[in-house]
């Protein structure tokens, strides 16, 4: 009877079956894997591995959210009073002519139900984008297809693929296990549990067995904390047992920015502002009038001036509150997104593109952060000799050369048994695959291990050939706290049972100080002898030699074994080892690293190094890329962990380099920084890396050689794994504060001015608001909107890396945001005061009717609009004249102020528009007028620009 594929639609209890079963009824090789047609074939059949998405919230929740917005109840508030006192002049017939009754009532309505569904458009973009740009830092996942390991996307996976799983990695599918070395796993996503679960493959369990008791299968979205397994996927996409509960999915976090939680408190605050203003006036001027006249209060409150007064704070109230400004900021956040990705680095959490304007610090790997990762050996020592390797790259040609030697050539092998045996170690104790793809040399796995294989293969040494020799039988994993591995393997010896050789052997290799502490004998010759005092301090200086050069140095080890030792046992394993040698490989640092080190440094931003290598070659790669200045201290691992939390803050301000440190004192590390007030970026690409990038302000994720768990926990992914990247991001993160600040000075400074401007109305005795509500909101929305959304997408003006961060806890009108807001208000009242009594008393001289004696109201509302476009251009510097800057850098302003310009004419010139928004004809003298005022404003903030840089060559000239 020949095994049946399970149809897609059945459920197979795979825990209960034995592993080959599992293989048998997958029909698939546990060392071939599926072949690529089968692969599509199951694809077709399965589909892609993909949970259809629990949408985090539903379109419903963010509709419904835009509606609860304070400004835009406060608007649903005037449009409801303005139908009421529309109603009652309807009712007493003072309607005029060709008015349309409610016409602002339903102009507000409408302008609060596009304005909701753009702010509901606007944020499930936002949310899909973020999701999406997550997407883009899916997995992959190593499996073996056509008997060769790729690595695929997660998506691509189907029932019957062979995967490889390792510490780090977030389990794609669910999958039965086949082979497994010290296989933890994590399973909080699934079941809740934080502590992980040890998984063994040689058991078929009861079929009632609990799903957190289910320890031959691995589950999809379960972290790997420690070991390795291959597992042959059972189920994919909505057909595992987190597709069952795919609400449960993390959801997307599109929390909001520090700033915009401000921006809401702000809002807030100016809502209630407007409240109470709106009280004032009308009570007070009710109040006033009636004092004045000497009238019943009820009488005035209910006759025409209540009225008046009513309209004049419903206009002052729909002008304090900068109604586009929301939209506005999540726009520019969006778009600095998008600009950073350009750029490489993917956003995951959205207030991060702010806090990277302030971050003051950042620390980072070493290994493939500052460096390029790509590892040539270039030395290797053995008790014998000391040899100089040649080649280039990953390509295993090239041979070994003596040291000191007179250039005599190459040495053979063969004849140094001491060499064969370390590179046997180096291709045994490792997990890496050196292939040939297209003509290149390419590792897959640990860039470390690939160049092993590849000073390996110089001696002819291939790893499928030896590993089929000596199979591993067990093996201790690396980590970054064990800075060490080990593999058990049987030795081609074991043929010949009974010969008097011991059967298995262990080969060690690690950070080179630990392998020797645990070494008590050296192979010289083709034979171990007890390892001497002297032979030490060699091996040692040796290591700093080439540590000092930069070098990363490996040291390795081996040990006969008679048994093969429990995954428990690694503390005594690893120990009583024969040293067999060092090797020295180069990993160059990338070449635009030490330029983005000095943009640091202009802007006030430190660069620390953080690595797990020795310390000489964390110092001499430091000096060479300017983090660390010759003499500088550089803290080990072991140094911190005698320091106190108290002491460490004081050290962590002068040292910029630490070597030999743990994932857990990179956690330290950020918080003794977070207590000296530096906002932290930290970076990180392993399991343990998780907490201290969740501590960090910014954590950085690497989003080549980064595992799942790490990912996950950041705010950031480095798509190219560059320390210049996050300069980058930090580069945009202060272009889009800037320009945050810049617009809110901008809208704000404009808003102020309209509510002077109406204030000053009645005050000045002048009858009648000057500008209806719906006038305001057109104001606030389109006129200042378009603009301001303009001068979002404003470029880096060259200074943003010369000046230190800023405070992320300063207020939003700190750096003199506020008073230039309120000095800017002021002008451009007083421009339109000015303009607004010298129009009103020439329309009451040139005209009789009193439609055209209203123009002067219309004309204000114009010198406002305008006003606010030089402003616009001005404004896109606060050193540099307008003249001075490059109009084509920022087209959009000039676009967005001739589009504005125009609509605004329009409104003017058109008879339906100038029906609907109630202005007035104006002639070309009126017109000018208008002009001529508003342009005093772009006169004034160039002025001001003038006034600053001479009060600066003053101060220089004086100080
Ligand atoms: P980093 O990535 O900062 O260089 P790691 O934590 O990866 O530091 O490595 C720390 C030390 O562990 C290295 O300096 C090296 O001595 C050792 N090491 C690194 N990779 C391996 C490996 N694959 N096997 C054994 N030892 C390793
Ligand atoms: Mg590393």
């Amino acid at each position: 009877m020949t095994a049946q594929p399970p149809l897609p639609n059945q459920v197979t209890l795979w825990h209960t079956l034995e592993a080959d079963k599992a293989l048998e009824l997958l029909q698939t090789d546990r060392q071939l894997g599926l072949t690529s047609d089968q692969a599509a074939a199951q694809l077709e059949r399965y589909g892609s591995n993909e949970l259809v998405e629990a949408q985090g919230r539903s379109a419903w929740n963010i509709l419904f959210d835009q509606f609860t917005n304070i400004m835009l109840l406060l608007l649903i508030a005037v449009a409801i009073v303005s139908g009421i006192l529309d109603f009652v002049s309807w009712q007493a017939g003072d309607l005029k002519a060709n008015d349309v009754p409610f016409k602002d009532t339903i102009a507000i309505l409408a302008i609060v139900i596009l304005n909701g569904l753009l702010g509901y458009l606007q944020e499930s973009k936002a949310e899909k984008d973020l999701a999406a740009l997550k997407q883009m830092a899916s997995s992959r996942v190593r499996v073996i297809r056509d008997g060769k390991t790729l690595e695929v996307d997660s998506r691509d996976l189907v029932p019957g693929d062979v995967m490889l799983l390792e510490a780090g990695v977030q389990v794609a599918a669910d999958a039965r296990l086949i082979e497994a070395a010290n296989l933890q796993v994590r399973e909080a996503a699934l079941t809740g549990e934080a502590q992980a679960v040890s998984k063994q493959v040689a058991v078929a369990l009861p079929d009632d067995t609990p799903l957190g008791d289910r320890v031959n299968l691995v589950f999809q979205g379960t972290e790997v904390v420690n070991g390795r397994a291959t597992a042959i996927v059972t189920n994919t996409g909505m057909k595992t047992e987190l597709g069952r509960i795919a609400t449960m999915l993390q959801e997307v976090e599109s929390e909001p920015t520090p700033l915009q939680q401000r921006m809401d408190q702000l809002s807030q605050a100016l809502v209630t502002g407007a409240l109470t203003l709106v009280g004032l006036v009308v009570f007070g001027g009710i109040g006033y009038a009636a004092w004045r006249t000497g009238e019943n209060l009820l009488k005035v409150a209910l006759g025409p001036t209540g009225k008046e007064f009513l309209e004049v704070s419903l206009s002052m109230a729909v002008a304090i509150v900068p109604e586009g400004l929301p939209a506005v900021i999540t726009v520019t956040l969006a778009l600095g997104t998008q600009r950073m990705v350009k750029r490489h680095a993917l956003i995951r959490k959205l207030p991060a593109v702010e806090t990277l304007g302030s971050v003051t610090t950042i620390c980072s790997d070493k290994t493939g952060t500052l460096t390029q990762n790509k590892m040539v050996v270039q030395l290797v020592h053995t008790s014998h000799s000391a040899l100089r390797v040649t080649g280039e790259g990953y390509d295993p040609a090239g041979e070994f050369q003596p040291l000191n030697g007179d250039g005599a050539g190459a040495i053979a092998p063969s004849h140094h048994p001491e060499l064969l045996n370390l590179l046997t170690a180096c291709t045994l104790c490792n997990d890496a695959i050196l292939q040939k793809e297209q003509g290149d040399w390419v590792i897959l796995g640990d860039p470390t291990e690939g160049a092993l294989l590849s000073v390996a293969g110089k001696a002819g040494f291939q790893k499928d050939q030896w590993t089929n020799e000596m199979p591993r039988l067990a093996e201790f994993p690396f980590s970054s706290e064990r800075k060490r591995m080990s593999v058990i393997v049987e030795t081609a010896a074991n043929a010949e049972a009974g010969s008097g050789v011991d059967r298995y052997m262990m080969f060690t290799k690690g950070s080179p100080e630990l392998i020797l502490e645990r070494c008590t004998q050296i192979q010289v010759g083709e034979a171990a002898q007890p390892i001497t005092a002297q032979q030490r301090q060699t091996i040692l200086e040796q290591n700093n030699q080439m540590a000092g050069r930069g070098l990363r140095v490996l040291g390795f080890a081996c040990k006969p074994l008679s048994a093969v030792p429990a995954e428990t046992d690694e503390e005594t394993a690893e120990q009583q080892l024969i040293w067999l040698g060092l090797v020295g490989m180069l990993d160059a640092p990338r070449p635009e690293v030490r330029g983005a080190v000095a943009r640091c440094r202009s802007a006030g931003i430190r660069p620390l190094m953080i690595t797990g290598d020795h310390q000489l070659t964390a110092q001499a790669v430091a000096e060479d890329l300017g983090i660390a200045y010759p003499g500088d201290r550089v803290l080990t691992g072991r140094d911190l962990e005698k320091l106190s939390l108290a002491e460490l803050e004081q050290v962590v301000e002068e040292v910029s380099v630490y070597a030999r440190v743990a994932p857990e004192h990179k956690l330290r590390i950020v918080q003794a920084l977070q207590h000296r007030k530096q906002i932290v970026s930290m970076t990180g690409d392993g399991v343990n890396d998780a907490p201290a990038l969740k501590q960090a302000d910014i954590g950085v994720a690497m989003g080549i050689t980064g595992t799942d768990v790490s990912k996950d926990a950041s705010d950031m992914v480095l798509l190219d794994d560059n320390f210049a990247t996050i300069v980058a991001a930090v580069e945009e993160g202060r272009v889009v504060y800037t320009n945050i600040r810049r617009f809110i000075k901008y809208i704000l400074g404009s808003n102020i001015g309209e509510l002077l401007t109406i204030g000053a109305a009645p005050l000045i005795g002048l009858g009648g608001v000057p500008l209806s509500p719906l006038q305001i909101l057109w104001m606030n929305l389109v006129t200042d909107g378009l603009p301001a959304l303009a001068l979002a997408v404003e470029p880096a003006e060259p200074n943003v890396m010369n000046r230190p961060p800023h405070d992320p806890q300063e207020s939003i009108f700190a750096r003199g945001l506020g008073s230039y807001m309120l000095r800017i208000g002021l002008i451009l009242s007083i421009l339109a005061i000015g303009l607004m009594t010298w129009s009103y008393s020439y329309t009451h001289t040139v005209y009789t009717d009193p439609a055209d004696q209203d123009r002067w109201k219309t004309m204000v509302f114009t010198t406002l609009c305008l006003a606010q476009m030089g402003h616009a251009l001005a404004i896109r510097s606060n050193t540099r004249l307008t003249i001075e800057m490059n109009p084509m850098t920022n087209l959009y302003v000039w676009a967005s102020v001739v589009f504005t310009s125009l609509l605004q004419l329009a409104l003017i010139y058109v008879p339906f528009l100038r029906n609907f928004f109630g202005t007035h004809y104006l002639n070309m003298t009126e017109l000018g007028v208008c002009l001529g005022f508003s342009a005093l404003m772009f006169v004034w903030v160039e002025m001001e620009k003038i006034a600053l840089r001479l009060y600066v060559t003053w101060q220089k000239r004086k100080g």
